[in-house]
């Protein structure tokens, strides 16, 4: 077993993006990944909202432990500055993060600008965006030694809430797109695989009624509750260990087993 002890369970020294890093996972994300000696790139909206995250992990772990980057991940542009800036600041790249996402209502029964607005606000930011990433990364990815890819999809990939038809889209798109990416990247040493969260207490969960989330919790989620960004975090850690080398082309529920409750 000399071989397989070798294998290293730690990620300090790397060079990881994380999108939609100023909020709920993403910045879990962040934090968790500086805690364990990575070098974070926080990218997000609003240069407040990044640089607040960035002076809490240079307060805990020093002005090399990270760097903003304020992004908007649905114009390539601004994806190409992100990979660009992060290269130039860490000198490699190791790890990326597809995590920025938004959920937005969209139903057939919506009236039409609404409807098609949302679908290709959606589409731009939950799937293509992760797309273009991965491409703009992949000269550097192919240089580390432990390359990673982690998309954030959801259980709303696997089961389905009425009125998020373009978000349930995109989810399951990003566990299609994991699939075909591992399959083209493993030659390059890459792995791609997708975390499923399923209710978990952010920014994007907030503006649901305290009692509404108890009353779902009990019913749909067999820990009967709503699951912490933290809990996501380690999980993406965990993929992008040097260790998780043969974890390739996955999609890993993070939610309490309500993807597996029958009744
Ligand atoms: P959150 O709202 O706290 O964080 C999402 C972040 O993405 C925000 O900081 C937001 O500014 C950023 N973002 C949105 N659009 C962006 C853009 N165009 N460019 C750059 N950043 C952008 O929500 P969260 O729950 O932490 O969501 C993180 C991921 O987890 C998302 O992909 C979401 O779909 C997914 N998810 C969330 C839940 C949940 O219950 N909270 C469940 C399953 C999956």
């Amino acid at each position: 077993m000399a071989r397989l002890s070798g294998l290293s369970r730690s990620i300090a020294g790397h060079a990881a993006i994380i999108t939609g890093a100023a909020s709920g996972m993403g910045q879990a994300t962040a934090h968790l990944f500086a805690d364990e000696g990575a070098r974070v790139v926080v990218a997000d909206l609003g240069a407040d909202r990044v640089d607040a995250v960035v002076d809490e992990i240079r307060a805990a772990h020093g002005s090399d432990a990270a760097v903003g980057v304020v992004t908007d991940v649905s114009d390539p542009a601004q994806l190409a500055n992100l990979v660009s800036a992060a290269t130039t600041w860490a000198g490699r790249l190791d790890i990326v993060v597809n995590n920025a996402g938004v959920s937005l209502p969209n139903s057939p029964f919506m009236e039409e600008a609404d409807f098609e607005s949302s679908w290709a606000r959606t589409l731009d930011v939950n799937i293509t965006a992760h797309a273009r990433l991965v491409r703009l990364a992949l000269p550097y990815l192919s240089e580390s030694p432990a390359a990673r890819i982690v998309n954030i999809a959801s259980t709303e990939a696997l089961v389905s809430t009425a009125g998020l038809g373009a978000y349930a889209a995109t989810k399951a798109g990003v566990i299609g797109l994991t699939q075909s990416l591992a399959v083209e990247l493993g030659r390059h040493g890459i792995t791609v695989n997708a975390v499923c969260p399923g209710p978990i207490d952010t920014a994007m969960t907030a503006g649901i009624e305290a009692e509404a989330k108890a009353t779902y919790a009990r019913r749909r989620v067999p820990l009967r509750r709503y699951g912490l960004p933290e809990e996501v975090a380690h999980m993406t850690l965990n993929l992008c260990l040097p260790s998780s080398s043969f974890v390739n082309g996955t999609h890993i529920p993070v939610d309490g087993g309500m993807s597996v409750r029958h009744t």
